[in-house]
């Protein structure tokens, strides 16, 4: 038998959330955000399993999206950040690559290639974030400077929200009402032209975003994009459980402690199990004591710190505790972001930070 941490990857739950998120979306069309390695689940085997259900793959950069092609995959790809050199975008409309232009100099890139073939451009408005996009006033400039040229076959209007997890946050409103008066006059000229606005909690939380294309990434892998509980969550499936073994079982006294720096402390006799995965596997070291983690089914609590390559939990409360038996660190019963919250982060950040470590298992 081989170490027994596993992350295990449920791509019917994907395949179900996807069809969810096309059931938000109505008639709008949803893209399938895969980027960082599909946030950790693994991009080739994820983007298999929804090459049927969705017509264009979402990714970061050129690297992701070649990863993708080399894999066999050949839905239309589009980059987020778009190009970052004019060789890029040869390679990018040698592919049936899509690409984001969000300022001057990506727009300057665009007139001086040389392509074969045209590439589709979703031109970026900064309706607030203030991370990436060109200003709302620019918007007419850069479109019809796009329209003209040989290199741009279609162009969708796009922007981000940076809050949309926030039911309750007016922003998303400023924001929809921002992007929608800038595009306005070119809208007029050109009534045809598609918009994009949607990421997973702006699709689940803002009807109003839909727009004709969506682009939901977390909510695929069955993680809730909102910090405190929304209606919606109740019908994704997690797709990542991350699992292992006990290892090791014993006993401690009162005022004996586990662990590096003896942060954990008995308060009278208890039960420590040791589980075979830590920070090494992608186990937050930032979880403190008391984090949540199941033991055959059942919560029991991290005692101390988390090692490397092993974590001890208080099982003291758990009836029958034997080496071997299952843990489940987070998935299908535990939410990974309630471990997040413990480790003062959130599920994207435990989820995509996963290192190749552990043995991964595809589930069809
Ligand atoms: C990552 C990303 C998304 C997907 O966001 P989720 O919160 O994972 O749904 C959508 N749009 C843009 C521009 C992104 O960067």
């Amino acid at each position: 038998m081989s170490r027994p941490t596993t992350i295990t990857v449920d791509l019917q739950a994907i395949k179900a959330n996807c069809s969810f998120a096309q059931s938000l979306a109505g008639n709008a069309k949803v893209m399938a955000v895969i980027k960082a390695d599909a946030y950790g689940h693994g991009a080739i085997p994820v983007a298999r399993a929804l090459a049927s259900q969705v017509e264009l793959f979402t990714v970061s950069c050129l690297e992701e999206a070649l990863t993708l092609r080399d894999g066999g995959i050949t839905t239309p790809i589009l980059l987020l950040e778009g190009c970052f050199s004019p060789l890029e975008l040869v390679a990018a409309a040698n592919n049936a690559l899509q690409v984001v232009i969000h300022n001057r100099q990506q727009l300057t890139q665009l007139v001086e290639a040389n392509l074969c073939v045209p590439v589709t451009v979703w031109l970026k408005i900064d309706s607030g974030m203030h991370r990436l996009g060109i200003s709302g006033n620019d918007c007419m400039a850069f479109y019809q400077q796009l329209r003209q040229l040989v290199n741009v076959k279609d162009i969708v209007l796009m922007t981000h929200l940076a809050s949309a997890d926030q039911p309750q946050n007016a922003m998303s409103i400023r924001q929809i009402g921002y992007f929608k008066q800038s595009i306005e006059k070119t809208l007029k000229l050109y009534p045809q032209t598609k918009q994009s606005i949607a990421n997973s909690a702006a699709l689940m939380a803002w009807p109003q975003s839909r727009a004709e294309w969506v682009r939901p990434g977390i909510m695929l892998y069955g993680i809730s994009p909102f910090a405190q509980v929304h209606p919606n969550e109740a019908f994704l499936v997690p797709a990542m459980t991350f699992s292992s073994k006990v290892i090791a079982i014993r006993q401690v006294n009162s005022g004996e402690t586990v662990g590096y720096g003896n942060t954990w402390v008995a308060a009278r006799p208890s039960v420590i199990a040791t589980v075979a995965v830590g920070y090494g596997d992608g186990y937050p070291r930032g979880a403190k004591s008391g984090t949540p983690v199941l033991v055959n089914n059942q919560r029991a609590q991290l005692a101390g710190t988390v090692s490397m390559d092993m974590i001890s939990l208080d099982v003291t409360q758990i009836d029958e505790v034997y080496i071997g038996d299952d843990v489940e660190l987070w998935g299908k019963k535990l939410p990974v972001n309630e471990v997040a919250k413990w480790a003062d982060t959130i599920g994207y950040e435990l989820v995509t930070r996963m290192p190749t470590r552990a043995r991964r298992i595809y589930h069809n």
